[in-house]
């Protein structure tokens, strides 16, 4: 997810509006894109925001079992601060899950997503980008963003990769995700990814936004993909 939009610039915009017209390429990080930390690591939020959701809607004793069933409890006493394994994003969805059930997990898991979008455009999407994007036509507008995702997608898609085609809607594309790497209910799994990705394209493009999973690897799918309709 974007740090910031600082790719508001005129250059970014011009990229844009050259590709609005016709069929976007499928978009991936850009070379210049901000390296990552270290390969596998993903931001806290996967984690402390699955706390808030859990202890939310089902309170800290069920948090603090599932916690556990992941060999996380440490990650409550002292929630992370900095990039986190992946590995422990994947085994904590796993044990909400094992713990809840699918159902349950997506509700849980898409509460979480929420708040994550929540964090997410009160501290990386600066209010002056947000202005500028809800100025713009919101195909374009949807672009700018996209692209500002993508560059930043290392850090929720860890060792994954994250693609984007509009085609001609918007489909977000991320292999290797670590949301759903070691679920094996066979069932979709990625309802923490749908549910960030409407929240922060829904504060850009109006409330009309709704992300779609319609494929996860959960469920045997080659990938997971979400489309984002507005
Ligand atoms: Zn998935």
């Amino acid at each position: 997810m974007p740090r910031c939009i600082e790719a508001m610039t005129a250059q970014g915009l011009q990229a844009a509006r050259a590709t609005t017209a016709g069929p976007d390429p499928i978009g991936t990080a850009r070379p210049h894109a901000p390296a990552p930390a270290a390969p596998g690591l993903v931001g806290p939020n996967a984690i402390t925001r699955m706390d808030e959701a859990l202890a939310a809607l089902r309170g800290p004793i069920l948090r603090d079992r599932v916690f556990a069933a992941a060999g996380l409890s440490h990650l409550v006493r002292t929630p992370p601060t900095a990039m986190v394994d992946e590995g422990d994003v994947a085994g904590l969805h796993r044990a909400l899950r094992a713990v809840l059930g699918p159902a349950e997990g997506q509700r849980i898991s898409a509460e979480a997503g929420q708040l994550t979008g929540d964090y997410l455009l009160a501290h990386r999407i600066p209010r002056p980008a947000r202005a500028l994007l809800r100025a713009l036509p919101r195909p374009l507008a949807a672009r700018l963003l996209v692209r500002a995702i993508a560059r930043h997608a290392w850090t929720f898609a860890g060792s994954g990769s994250f693609s984007f085609r509009f085609a001609p809607s918007l489909e977000l594309t991320i292999a290797g995700s670590p949301v759903c790497r070691l679920v094996d209910d066979g069932e979709m799994a990625c309802a923490y990814s749908a549910a960030t990705f409407e929240r922060v394209f829904g504060a850009i493009l109006g409330p009309r936004v709704q992300v779609t999973e319609t494929a996860c690897a959960a469920a045997g799918d080659p990938d997971c993909r979400f489309l984002v309709t507005w």
